[in-house]
């Protein structure tokens, strides 16, 4: 039987994280706790002027709560219909969902572990992120690597937090790596498979989990079997 559920979600909060890209927190509507694995998704429903009902899948980009809320990390795509219409909703507003969805979750037992995203890829990253520092057992004698692509500092998510985990735990390694960074920037550039190639050479005994859009996950794989990785160990969640 399918353990997943419908409801409606209200948004309770939004925020802009940069020009194209939102940070959204909703509420399911007469549930006390909605209960997910990190790196789960839900699917939203609504329907078009014309009356067509499209539905698309979106990651929740927040750890488990004692509640019902979830939060999501949303890129505006041009001309596309559900994700300027979630972008638009304001405060209070209602969508349909159904969830939670997916297998991009963390494999048991952890091993050592790279997490590569570029864009709204972060987001079940920042959910496994959060969940798994919440707790010592969770990650103890394990290091962690993020390595998160953006085009400019702007662009980074959730700087401040990722900042804020490697700042309290030593063995999470924060990379982020701008393509096109200015001249101020003292930390890494270039594309996340340049660094990830440096972290995961020789190490075949570790997990990668990879988020964004295809070309980029294709690359990644690609390079980990190069480098002789196991397709089991890399696990990925495409967007497009
Ligand atoms: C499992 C899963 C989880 C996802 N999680 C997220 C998430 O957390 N945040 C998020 O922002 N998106 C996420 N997506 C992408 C999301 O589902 C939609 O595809 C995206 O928001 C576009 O939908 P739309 O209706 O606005 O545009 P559409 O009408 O579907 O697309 C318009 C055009 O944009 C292209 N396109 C489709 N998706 C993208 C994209 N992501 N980036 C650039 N171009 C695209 C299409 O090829 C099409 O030409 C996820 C996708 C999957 C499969």
């Amino acid at each position: 039987m399918a353990s997943f559920q419908s409801f409606s979600a209200r948004l309770v909060n939004a925020k802009q994280l940069s020009l194209p890209t939102r940070h959204l927190q909703f509420e399911i509507e007469g549930k006390e706790r909605f209960g997910f694995i990190p790196g789960q998704w839900l699917s939203f429903k609504a329907s078009e002027s014309s009356g067509e009902e499209i539905t698309r899948a979106y990651s929740i980009a927040s750890p488990p709560a004692h509640d019902a809320r979830f939060e999501l990390c949303l890129n505006r795509v041009q001309d596309g219909f559900m994700s300027n219409f979630l972008c638009d909703m304001k405060a209070g507003g209602v969508v349909q969902c159904q969830g939670p969805f997916g297998n991009f979750t963390l494999r048991p037992p952890l091993r050592d572990t790279i997490f590569i995203a570029t864009g709204t890829g972060i987001a079940p990253f920042r959910s496994m992120l959060h969940w798994l520092f919440a707790d010592e057992l969770r990650h103890l004698n394990r290091n962690l690597w993020l390595v998160f692509g953006s085009r400019t500092e702007a662009d980074i998510y959730y700087h401040s937090e990722f900042l804020a985990l490697a700042g309290k735990h030593a063995n999470f390694h924060y990379l982020p790596t701008l393509s096109r960074a200015d001249e101020s920037w003292e930390g890494l550039r270039g594309y996340v498979q340049e660094h990830v190639k440096e972290i995961a050479d020789k190490r075949t005994d570790m997990h990668a989990y990879i988020c964004g859009l295809d070309k980029m996950v294709k690359v990644n794989r690609d390079l980990l079997k190069e480098l002789g990785w196991d397709r089991k160990s890399i696990l990925y969640e495409k967007y497009d």
